[in-house]
């Protein structure tokens, strides 16, 4: 065997808003950076963010206000020193971006125009029509591509190199070849996004299948937070595809089959506005007691028609034609219909606010960084409050970039052996050679119904035992499959076959920490424990797993602040 080992000072694994803010800090600074990447990095899933980023800019709003929503919006459950941070730098963020040459949406006196969005107190959301996330990727693009940073797309990233505490490394393989290499750093972060693909119903790209997650558990590291999965109120019935909330920001109205505006007996206040964990639940019980929508009466109807076709075209046109794409409906003239979608992963590689991963509640791993969807700081705790998550990812991205910077003086290049890629290349081998006679699509399939209907918006301790079940067996027959192309050129089996590995074992974390903590917050509803409980579960989950694939939970404590717990009604 033999290996390529290339070295530099930093390697990003993903090329969304998180990994491209921090290449752009270390090209800046002279370091030597590489961006690998499984997408081409504008088909990132950053790309497909709709409606807005959040920033107080107007008058009548302020930082404060951000932070007391956003904490609110996580049922308590958000780091508030995090929290302070984004919300502070928000305003500058967003200049930042704008500068670096994004379009944004502007009012008639030529100042950033805001939308409402779920449980703010004050419209916040900066957008670019609703093309808002591509807006910004390809200005985050455009400037990583002008300073010359070096870009591997189409590099899938199967392993860390990770001993003695400390990530040397990471192992990669070209998907265009099937050829492996070696990634020797003083530094690796990981930003490879969200794994909404774990459910059926769900607004995330095919890429989203949340690799880092147990390529970091698989090496007795924790995750945090996996419970809380946000599923969002509007995904185009059938399908999950989104309908950004700047459909409801807007003035979008939910009804039920019988022509009722629902909100009002859930959510009397901010109506269809309220937060997203709410109002998933609300159009979720309409359904659940018959008064739903559709040939399988599984949807509610969005109505959007009294907005009328200008408005419709100049600030939502992509959703229209997705509606009229996938659904065969026109909101300028009829209503469409919409059901929770499995939308964010609140949860993650723990981090704090400079970026370091957690070994424990208590120590860091050197040389190691996350930030974006796939890490957990937590801004966002038990749910995430829409256009905080575009906010997010560059924010954190670009401040973890600047602690890389400041940590390359005292970090040093470790020494690896090629034998560190043993692990990837013998898995790939077996993938291939493996002549069993399950198929990857069906138990991929199998996975995503059964966590839609057993760990989904509501759940109970008969659903989430019963999924830790499935889960097993699936894990089980995932030993006996079969890919069908035995080829190395661009062997999406193969890769198909990995990340359903990956699904497998991060799911079991959603499922197990679902079941342990016996409250209700935020998106982690329990029918049989429908409130919440501050004095046992005010608390971060620590998930490790071991070698047998048993998952082990401990809790730590949430960093309060100003703002002290309370009864969150809309
Ligand atoms: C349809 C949709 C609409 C949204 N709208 C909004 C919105 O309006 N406002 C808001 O605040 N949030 C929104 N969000 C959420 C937000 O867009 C994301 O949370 C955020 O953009 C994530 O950015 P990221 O940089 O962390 O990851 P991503 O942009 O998802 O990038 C992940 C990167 O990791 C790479 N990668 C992953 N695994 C591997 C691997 N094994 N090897 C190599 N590379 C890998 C991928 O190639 C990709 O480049 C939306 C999300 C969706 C799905």
């Amino acid at each position: 065997m033999s290996i390529p080992i290339h070295q530099y000072d930093a390697v990003i694994v993903g090329a969304g808003l998180a990994g491209l803010a921090a290449a752009r800090e270390l090209k800046s600074a002279g370091k030597s950076v590489v961006v690998l990447t499984k997408l081409h990095p504008l088909r990132s899933h950053s790309g497909a963010a709709q409606g807005g980023i959040n920033a107080a800019f107007a008058a009548e709003d302020s930082v404060e206000l951000h932070e007391f929503d956003t904490v609110k919006g996580s049922d308590y459950l958000a780091d508030q020193d995090a929290v302070e941070f984004m919300c502070k730098t928000a305003p500058e963020l967003v200049r930042w971006m704008e500068k670096m040459g994004a379009v944004f949406s502007r009012n008639e006196d030529g100042t950033i125009a805001q939308r409402p969005f779920g449980g703010q107190s004050h419209p916040r959301a900066c957008y670019a029509k609703d093309r808002t996330g591509l807006t910004l990727l390809q200005t985050m693009f455009e400037q990583t591509n002008r300073l010359g940073v070096d870009f591997l797309d189409e590099w899938y990233v199967a392993d860390i190199v990770y001993e003695d505490g400390v990530v040397k490394g990471v192992v990669a393989y070209d998907i265009k070849t099937s050829e492996s290499a070696i990634f020797n750093a003083k530094a690796v972060m990981f930003a490879t996004g969200g794994y909404g693909r774990a459910f059926k119903i769900n607004s995330n790209a095919h890429a989203n299948t949340g690799d880092a997650l147990s390529i970091v558990a698989r090496h007795g590291l924790p995750l945090e937070d996996m419970e809380f999965v946000q599923f969002h109120p509007t995904g185009l019935a059938g399908t999950g595809i989104l309908m950004s909330e700047a459909a409801r920001g807007e003035g979008g109205k939910l009804l039920n089959s019988k022509g009722e505006r629902f909100m009002e007996k859930y959510a009397p206040s901010k109506m269809e506005l309220g937060p997203r964990d709410l109002v998933s639940r609300s159009i979720t019980q309409e359904v659940l007691e018959g008064r739903g929508v559709g040939p399988d009466k599984d949807a509610v109807y969005l109505d959007m028609t009294h907005l009328g076709e200008e408005l419709i075209m100049e600030r939502l046109p992509e959703l229209r034609d997705l509606a009229i794409t996938f659904l065969g409906l026109d909101m300028v003239k009829e209503p469409i219909m919409i059901a929770a979608t499995a939308h964010y992963s609140m949860g993650g590689v723990p981090v704090n606010i400079a970026g370091n991963v957690k070994k424990n509640a208590k120590e860091f791993v050197t040389g190691f960084y996350a930030a974006g969807e796939c890490s957990c700081v937590s801004v966002h705790g038990a749910n995430r409050l829409g256009a905080n998550s575009v906010l997010e990812a560059p924010l954190f991205g670009r401040h973890v970039g600047k602690t890389i910077v400041k940590d390359l003086d005292k970090l040093k290049l470790m020494e690896i052996n090629e034998s560190v890629a043993e692990g990837m290349v013998s898995q790939i081998k077996r993938l291939i050679e493996n002549n069993g006679a399950e198929k990857v699509s069906s138990l991929r399939g199998e996975l995503q119904a059964s966590m839609t209907e057993n760990a989904g918006v509501f759940r109970t301790k008969e659903s989430l035992e019963k999924q830790i079940k499935i889960i097993k067996e699936l894990k089980e027959r995932y030993k006996n499959i079969r890919i069908e192309d035995k080829s190395k050129v661009y062997n999406t089996d193969l890769q198909e076959a990995i990340e359903l590995g990956h699904m497998l074992d991060f799911s079991a974390f959603i499922v197990e920490g679902g079941l342990m903590r016996n409250e209700s917050r935020g998106a982690h509803f329990r029918n049989d424990y429908d409130s919440r409980d501050d004095k046992k579960f005010l608390k971060h989950t620590f998930a490790y797993m071991d070698k047998e694939g048993n998952i082990k939970i401990e809790y730590t404590d949430v960093s309060l602040g100003k703002f002290e717990p309370e009864a969150r009604t809309y």
